[in-house]
């Protein structure tokens, strides 16, 4: 059934799956919009168009945008970069209402519209509710009349897939997923979260209930890949043929068969290259034993060293008294995959307020709780950021770095 694709060179091609049965057939590798490249603070528009480009000229065609994402700006690139390059009808665009944003019923209709004019197109092909994380977030879009909604914009071919994407706990992935006729969810799903959130055990049933699966977060915000520890480098290194740790990854997602589409945030050139040629060669249900040995060890590894299971996916942010609370978990798990100062020197700068970010560190958390409410990961985030504020700090490293602060010039301060 899953078999490579080969040009009439013999060259090997992106390959196709369907998320929907009798649907259009989609690259098995999805472009994330939510991290493309940035210069100054903003989208760097060349960049990404080129990028993009690159992606559909290899066979990509499903290109995945929300609401938020580069404060609504994504969803403007992709829009212009399928204008530009007059190709509405070869790709599929998935955008995502913002359910956590939803007060009103009204509002609903009116972030749809707002997400037609920033894409400059008549309707989306692939639809989510977005981050829905229990089935009483379902429940209130329902009161709003969220059903009524999606029968009409069906019906007016304004909305031609529906589906959700989903950060919570397995029990309330099951609650939401057989409450609806849903055609596909999204769910975060690596080698490390077989048993988190939706998991292994949603990804199956999802297939038994006929519902299409995009995976989202297939490296973790990069802890899978370019980040991964010596420790996690070296034992991939025992295999036989040498693969990067992005590249068994991937792997070990498209393995599975019941996966349709991979989404990954691409916004470095070696990095899609890469997964282009991962997602061209990975059949399902191809990994060898020995393969999946590896696999396994590794996943001890990383569990034995990760302090905070954060994804860096933003959720929790702002934090109302400037707390960077991905950044700093990024520092506190870093100082544990790849020891030294470095992660120290980066915490302490956000102490002192320069770097560039300002004051941003764990000590200025009043514990108002705001953020917890929203961390897909259900992080204590308050708890961890005392515990990472006790493992970074450092006395006198702090005073070393202000005085350097001082003669290098002016502090930064919010
Ligand atoms: S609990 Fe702390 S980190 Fe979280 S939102 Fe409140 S002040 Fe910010
Ligand atoms: S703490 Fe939770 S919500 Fe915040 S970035 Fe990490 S995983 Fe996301």
């Amino acid at each position: 059934m899953f078999k490579k694709n080969y040009d009439s060179t013999g060259v090997v091609m992106m390959q196709y799956r369907k998320l929907i049965k009798n649907s259009e057939d989609l690259s098995v590798l999805g472009y994330g919009c939510m991290r493309l490249p940035t210069k100054n603070g903003r989208i760097d528009e060349k960049k990404a168009e080129e990028q993009l480009l690159y992606a559909f000229n290899q066979g990509v065609n499903y290109y995945d945008t929300a609401y938020p994402y580069h404060s609504g700006k994504s969803e403007v690139m992709l829009g212009k970069f399928i204008k530009n390059n007059k190709i509405r009808d070869k790709i599929y665009i998935a955008d995502k209402l913002p359910a956590f944003l939803v007060n009103k019923p009204e509002q609903i209709q009116s972030f749809f519209n707002t997400q037609l004019k920033r894409l400059d197109t008549h309707y989306i092909d692939y639809y989510l509710m977005h981050m829905l994380d229990s089935l009483k977030s379902w429940e209130k879009l329902k009161e709003f009349g969220i059903l009524e909604f999606i029968e009409e914009k069906k019906r007016s071919g304004q909305i031609r897939h529906i589906g959700f994407s989903f950060h919570g706990r397995p029990e309330e992935f099951i609650k939401i997923l057989e409450d609806y006729d849903w055609e596909f969810c999204q769910i975060q799903f690596n080698y490390l979260d077989e048993y988190n959130q939706a998991g292994l055990a949603g990804l199956k049933r999802a297939d038994e209930l006929g519902i299409g699966v995009v995976v989202m977060e297939p490296l973790r915000g990069g802890n899978l890949a370019a980040k991964a520890p010596e420790k996690v480098k070296a034992k991939f290194a025992e295999y036989e043929e040498q693969r990067s740790p992005a590249y068994w990854a991937l792997r070990w997602i498209w393995n599975h068969k019941e996966v349709g589409v991979v989404l990954s945030g691409m916004n470095v050139d070696e990095h899609i290259k890469e997964n282009i040629e991962v997602a061209n060669i990975t059949i399902a249900n191809s990994m060898s034993d020995d393969e999946i040995a590896i696999v396994n060890e590794v996943k001890e590894i990383y569990k034995s060293l990760m302090k905070v299971p954060c994804t860096g996916c933003n959720y929790c942010m702002p934090c109302p008294f400037g707390v960077d609370i991905p950044g700093i978990f990024s520092e506190y798990n870093n100082k544990y995959f790849f020891g030294g100062q470095m992660a120290r020197i980066q915490y302490i700068g956000r102490e002192i307020g320069i770097f560039g970010a300002g004051k941003s560190a764990a000590n200025l958390c009043t514990q108002c709780g705001k953020c917890e409410k929203h961390c897909p990961q259900s992080i204590h985030i308050r708890e961890e950021l005392k515990d990472a504020h006790k493992v970074l700090d450092n006395r006198l490293m702090r005073y070393g770095l202000s005085v350097v602060a001082r003669f290098m010039g002016p502090r930064r301060e919010k």
